[in-house]
C-alpha cells in the first residue's frame, strides 16, 4: 500500500511545487502562531526581520571567492551576489560584521554606494532596478574575522600535529561573521554557490557541493574551486582548511567523500562504515538523499558537528555516543553506545534543516526536532520498536520546560535546547496519538518531500500533517510549542467506588490528545477533554498511564492541597530554571530513607556537583547521583507536579 499513497503525495507535490514557481522564500500564511516582536533592538529586527530591503529581491546565487591567509589570520575576497528583484527599488539591505572592512560593491563596472548599520549594510543603486529583472552585485571585503559563538564562527587553530586548521562554523552567529551575503534563512540562494578558495600551498580547502578542481596561482597559493548547484542556507556554508586525507565511496549513484586528518584515517574508515545503513534508513523513511548531484561528504573538524551542507563537520572523535558531551552514553539508556551520534545526527539535517529549512529562527525546532526524531527513526530501523521506545523517552530527561519553544519571529532568536528533545517527543507523542504507522511514516516522507529546498514556517508543518494525518492535529502542536508546561493528566480516584475521573489539563483550550490508560496489559484509549470530567472504572493501585508512547505528566491528587500525606515524603522546591535547587522534609515515614540518599534534613541549597536533577519520565522522578528516590512531591514554584 505504502508506494501507492507515496505516489499519490508526490503527484501533489509537484502540482503544488509548480504553482509557487522557484520561490524559496515562503509564501504569506495567514494564521500566524506568534507575531513579530516590535520591542527589539533596532539592530536585531534589522537582523532577524523580513524588511523592505530584504523582501524586495529573491536570491539567485553566490560566487564566493575568497583568499585566506593562516599567518595574517586574515581573509579577502569577494561575494557576487546574483538576485531577482520582487519589486521596483534602488536599495537592498546585506550584511557583514563590522569588524571586517568592506573594499567597495559594483554593478558591473559601477561602483555604488552603500551604508553600514551595525552588521547590516545597505547598497543603493542609481538607477531603480526593476521588479522581475535579475541584477548582480559584487561586494569587495577583507580583515580579521573574530571568533566567536560555541564553535568558533571562523577559527584559525592547529591540528594536534601542529598544521593549520582552519574551519567556519556560524550557525547562531550568522554567515555575516566571515562574508557578505544576504544573511536571512527566509531567502536561500535557488541555484546555490561556487567557492572559490585560495589557501597557502600544501593545504586542502574543503568545502559544500562538489570539488571542481585545484589549480596554482603561482604565488604560493593553491584555489579549490567548489560547487553548489541547490539552495543553500548561508550559515551551512562552509570553510575546512587544514591537511586532509580523502577516501571515497558510493551508495548507488551517490558519491560518499571523506576528508580526515591523515593520522586518523584509519579510525575513519571503521568508523564511517556507519554512513551508508545510516543513509539508506534516512532515504527509506524521507525520501531519497536531497543533494545527489552534489554528493555526500564528511570533514574533520575541530568542534563537536555541523550539519553543514553536503560537507557534514564531524568531530566526535571517531567514537561512538557523543563525545564532547562527555559521555560513552549520552542518552543514558544503554543505546547510544552502539553508533556515532554526530555523524547520525548532523547528516539527519541533511534532510531537515537543509533541504527543509524554517523560514525563521524562531521555528527551527523544524531542524532539531524533526532530526532529533530522526535519530529514534535510526534506532528503530536498526535495533527494534522497543529500542526506540527507551531512547525516545530518554530524551525527557533533557527537557527543561522553562522557556515554550516558540518565541516571538523576526528578532534573529532560536529557541532553546527544548527544540530538540521536546520537538522529538511531540512527534513520538503525535504518531502514537495516530496509531497506523503507514499513515505516520508516509507523512513524514510526504513532509520531507513536499517541502524539499523550500523555507517554511511552523504553521506549514501544522498544516501538512493535519491534511496528510487526517484529523486536527493543531491543539497537539500548540500544546508543545506555545507553552513551557507539558499537558498534564489529572487523575481523581475514587476507590470506594472503583471509578476514575479525568481530564487534561494545560493551557491549550482545545487539547484532544487520546491517552492509552487503565490496564498495562490491554490498554483503553481515553479521550479525554480540558473541561469536563469523565469517568472510567480503576483504582489508584490498578490503574496505569501509557506514559511511554506520550509525552505527558500525570497528576493523581489534582485536587488535594496538603502535601502532608502518607507517602509522601519529601517536598521539592525548583527553581525558574526547572532545577531543583532546594529541598526539605517533611515529617513523615520515608523520612529517614530519604535523609540517607540525601545526607540532610534541612532547607538548603544543593552544591554545584551534587545537584539534582529533576527527571520528567511520564511520571515525575527525582534522581540524585544515579538512584532515583523512592518517594516525592515535586514541586515547581507553588505548583505541585507530581506525587508518587
Ligand atoms: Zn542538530
Amino acid at each position: 500500500m505504502r508506494p501507492v499513497l507515496l505516489l499519490c503525495c508526490l503527484g501533489l507535490v509537484s502540482a503544488s511545487a509548480l504553482s509557487q514557481a522557484g520561490a524559496t522564500r515562503p509564501p504569506v500564511v495567514a494564521e500566524k502562531i506568534f507575531a513579530a516582536a516590535t520591542d527589539a533592538p533596532e539592530g536585531q529586527r534589522l537582523l532577524g526581520g523580513d524588511g523592505p530591503y530584504r523582501a524586495n529581491n529573491d536570491l539567485l546565487h553566490y560566487s564566493l571567492d575568497v583568499r585566506v591567509d593562516p599567518v595574517e589570520r586574515s581573509i579577502r575576497g569577494t561575494n557576487a551576489i546574483r538576485f531577482r528583484m520582487l519589486a521596483d527599488g534602488s536599495r537592498i539591505q546585506l550584511e557583514l560584521v563590522p569588524e571586517l572592512s568592506i573594499d567597495g560593491v559594483r554593478m558591473g563596472r559601477r561602483a555604488l554606494t552603500f551604508e553600514r548599520e551595525g552588521a547590516t549594510f545597505f547598497v543603493d543603486t542609481p538607477k531603480r532596478m526593476k521588479r522581475g529583472k535579475v541584477y548582480k552585485m559584487t561586494v569587495a571585503y577583507h580583515g580579521m574575522p573574530k571568533e566567536v559563538g560555541r564553535f568558533g564562527g571562523f577559527v584559525f587553530s592547529k591540528d594536534p600535529v601542529g598544521r593549520p586548521w582552519i574551519v567556519t562554523s556560524c550557525e547562531d552567529e550568522g554567515a555575516r561573521v566571515w562574508w557578505p551575503n544576504k544573511d536571512q534563512w527566509r531567502d536561500e540562494p535557488q541555484e546555490g554557490i561556487d567557492l572559490h578558495i585560495a589557501v597557502p600551498d600544501g593545504l586542502t580547502a574543503v568545502s559544500n557541493g562538489r570539488l571542481r578542481g585545484s589549480r596554482d596561482l603561482h604565488d604560493g597559493y593553491t584555489r579549490w574551486d567548489w560547487k553548489v548547484t541547490y539552495p543553500i542556507n548561508n550559515y551551512d556554508i562552509a570553510l575546512n582548511i587544514g591537511t586532509y586525507s580523502h577516501f571515497g565511496d558510493h551508495l548507488g549513484k551517490l558519491s560518499l567523500d571523506y576528508y580526515v586528518l591523515p593520522e586518523d584515517l584509519e579510525k575513519a574508515k571503521v568508523q564511517f562504515a556507519q554512513a551508508k545503513p545510516m543513509l539508506q534508513v534516512y532515504q527509506k523513511y524521507f525520501g531519497e538523499y536531497p543533494f545527489i548531484r552534489d554528493g555526500y561528504k564528511v570533514v574533520q573538524v575541530p568542534y563537536a558537528g555541523m550539519e553543514h551542507q553536503t560537507a557534514v563537520a564531524y568531530g566526535n572523535g571517531f567514537h561512538n555516543s557523543y563525545l564532547h558531551n562527555n559521555h560513552d552514553d549520552w542518552t543514558g539508556v544503554g543505546i547510544s553506545p552502539r553508533f556515532d551520534f554526530i555523524l547520525i545526527h548532523e547528516s539527519g539535517h541533511e534532510w531537515f534543516g537543509n533541504s527543509v529549512t524554517a523560514a525563521d529562527p524562531a521555528d527551527m525546532w523544524i531542524h532539531e526536532g524533526f532530526t532529533t526524531y530522526m535519530e529514534a527513526v535510526y534506532v528503530e530501523a536498526m535495533y527494534g520498536h522497543a529500542d526506540e521506545v527507551k531512547y525516545v523517552n530518554s530524551f525527557k530527561t533533557m527537557v527543561y520546560n522553562k522557556r515554550a519553544i516558540l518565541q516571538p519571529r523576526g528578532i534573529n532568536q532560536a529557541p532553546d535546547r527544548d527544540q530538540y528533545f521536546k520537538g522529538a517527543l511531540l512527534l513520538n507523542t503525535l504518531r502514537n496519538a495516530v496509531n497506523d504507522d503507514a499513515k505516520w511514516f508516509a507523512t513524514l516522507h510526504g513532509f520531507a518531500e513536499t517541502y524539499k529546498y523550500k523555507t517554511i514556517l511552523t504553521e506549514e508543518v501544522i498544516g501538512y500533517f493535519n491534511e496528510h494525518l487526517g484529523g486536527d492535529y493543531t491543539p497537539v502542536f500548540n500544546a508543545y510549542l506555545k507553552y513551557v508546561h507539558i499537558p498534564v493528566l489529572e487523575l481523581s480516584f475514587n476507590d470506594g467506588a472503583g471509578t476514575v475521573e479525568y481530564r487534561w489539563k494545560t493551557p491549550e483550550a482545545d487539547f484532544n490528545l487520546p491517552v492509552r490508560a487503565g490496564d498495562a496489559a490491554h490498554w483503553t484509549v481515553l479521550h479525554p477533554t480540558t473541561t469536563a470530567w469523565q469517568t472510567t472504572s480503576g483504582t489508584r493501585e490498578s490503574f496505569k498511564v501509557d506514559t511511554e508512547s506520550a509525552y505527558i505528566g500525570v497528576d493523581e491528587d489534582p485536587d488535594r492541597s496538603s502535601l502532608e500525606r502518607p507517602g509522601y515524603t519529601l517536598s521539592c522546591m525548583t527553581s525558574s530554571m526547572g532545577r531543583m535547587d532546594r529541598y526539605r522534609m517533611p515529617q513523615s515515614g520515608r523520612r529517614r530513607q530519604v535523609e540517607e540518599a540525601l545526607g540532610t534534613t534541612s532547607w538548603r541549597p544543593i552544591r554545584r556537583a551534587r545537584r539534582m536533577r529533576l527527571f520528567e519520565m511520564g511520571c515525575w522522578r527525582l534522581r540524585l547521583g544515579g538512584s532515583t528516590l523512592p518517594e516525592a512531591t515535586v514541586w515547581r514554584g507553588s505548583t505541585r507536579l507530581r506525587g508518587w
